[in-house]
């Protein structure tokens, strides 16, 4: 029994494939051909990437209309390819809606400001326009030397996340952002399936890193989440004369 059992063992151990012998996995297995990814041609300093919707080239503000009466046009200023806030004109909004999407937008609060806090070349990015009013914030603000609630600083989601780091420029410089907007998901009834997600980029320095809003901005009190579907960008008149130039945008 007993050498019964070694001759077996023995028997299994030579038929046992030495680690030599195993064959090698193909790495052509694991390339992927097709589909290819679309061609696109990359944004310069002044032109947008070129499958991108432009909402601001310089010239007019044919993609934008009141925030408040969208069958009205926008009511402020281009000047030397310029946009700029006209003060108590109210929020603009863009006619298109979107879902998902990647955004860049340049903006300059003015070089000589008196005011403090919020109060300082205040703007804003609303990431989604669900009503009058409402929306997703990402905020403009001048932030070089201008001290104000973190998470109500240039780059804040606001009221909601703090920027990671304060990547200001001075007032009078143009600022950059680049936006990756992941809207809500939500199901037939209205609940909530999957937040909002945030990613930016403030002169190309990381600022939000795949943020989970807690829902819409509010002023005061707890955000919360009403069902939408795709919705306009909207840009905030907050009273001072911040301008824009060189935005796009690309769906997801
Ligand atoms: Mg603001």
């Amino acid at each position: 029994m007993t050498t019964r059992i070694i001759v077996a063992l023995i028997g299994l151990s030579i038929a046992l494939p030495s680690t030599a012998q195993q064959p090698q996995p193909d790495p052509k297995d694991t390339e992927v051909w097709a589909p290819e990814p679309v061609r696109v041609v990359p944004a310069s300093a002044s032109t947008a990437p070129s499958d991108a919707v432009v909402l601001f080239g310089g010239k007019d503000l044919r993609e934008w209309v009141a925030a408040a009466s969208p069958d009205t046009p926008a009511g402020w200023t281009v000047k030397d390819g310029v946009l700029t806030v006209r003060g108590g004109s109210g929020d603009i909004q863009t006619r298109r809606l979107f879902g998902d999407y990647q955004l860049h937008l340049e903006w300059r609060v003015p070089a000589t400001l008196s005011g403090t806090g919020q109060a300082r070349g205040n703007s804003g990015l609303f990431l989604a326009a669900t009503g009058a009013g409402r929306g997703y914030e990402l905020q403009i603000l001048d932030c070089a030397t201008n001290k104000t609630y973190v998470n109500g600083q240039a780059a804040s989601l606001y009221k909601q996340f703090a920027p990671l780091a304060n990547a200001c420029a001075a007032a009078g410089e143009w600022q950059t952002y680049d936006v990756i907007w992941t809207a809500p998901r939500f199901g037939a009834d209205g609940a909530l399936l999957a937040p909002a997600y945030v990613t930016a980029l403030h002169n190309g320095v990381l600022v939000q890193n795949h943020a989970a809003l807690q829902g819409e901005t509010v002023y005061a009190g707890k955000p919360f989440y009403r069902a939408h579907g795709p919705a306009p960008i909207k840009l905030q008149d907050h009273g001072d004369a911040v301008s824009f130039r060189n935005i796009w945008v690309r769906p997801l």
